[in-house]
């Protein structure tokens, strides 16, 4: 039998759009099929817990928590076929190149994560990462407001939308998150040319660790 041709799938949309259920549904079919699978977050990811994938309707699966793309290279063992990454646009940029090199290998690498941040812009490197994918899932939502399909994530702070001015990542805030489409999504102080400022933001923002209970971008 020929040598296995490698893939590359993202997973992507908001948030609350079914992301973590699709990774785990690829990843049950991946052992139904006795692959040898191993499945990673980000350890900023602190949801419910540091060892599980916990999706929004509680079903859980076990994931290793990593913190770097240096971590994953070295955690990733010889002879695994199949490599899950969930919440990956946590990961630093090297992310990227790693799970390009893993499908050049002939391994399948399935990854997922929010496409674009709070403002409604594109997350960091993701749009390379879609680029780069042998598949994309683009998953929506349901608009908390109206209830039509929601391609886009709201921050609220205290009960109203966040600042364009904002980390996109925050952890250990008091945000909170729903799904919006483009009609109910809303920014305060957004630019009109809003794609180009949006790039000075993307560095991540930390309180204090012993707040990191809730996982927050
Ligand atoms: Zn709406």
């Amino acid at each position: 039998m020929p040598k296995p041709v490698g893939t590359l799938l993202v997973i992507t949309g908001s948030m609350f759009a079914g992301k973590s259920e699709e990774l785990i549904r690829q990843v049950r079919r991946a052992l139904y099929a006795r692959k040898k699978v191993q499945v990673f977050k980000s350890a900023l990811d602190n949801r419910w817990d540091s060892a599980a994938i916990a999706t929004h309707n509680g079903v859980r699966f076990e994931a290793i928590p990593v913190s770097s793309s240096a971590d994953l290279e070295r955690l990733v063992e010889p002879d695994t076929e199949v490599i899950a990454i969930e919440e990956v646009q946590f990961f630093d940029e090297g992310v990227v190149a790693l799970c390009d090199r893993w499908a050049n290998e002939g391994r399948t690498v399935i990854v997922a994560g929010l496409d674009q941040d709070f403002r409604g812009q594109p997350f960091g490197f993701m749009p390379v990462l879609l680029a780069l994918a042998d598949e994309v899932i683009k998953l929506r939502a349901i608009c908390a407001r109206c209830g039509q399909l929601a391609s886009k994530t709201q921050r609220l702070v205290d009960g109203r939308p966040a600042s364009w001015d904002e980390p996109t990542i925050l952890i250990g805030a008091a945000e909170k998150y729903e799904a919006r489409c483009r009609r109910c999504h809303k920014v305060l102080n957004a630019p009109r040319n809003g794609h180009r400022r949006a790039r000075r933001n993307t560095q991540t923002q930390a309180t204090e660790p012993a707040e990191q209970q809730e996982r927050l971008f």
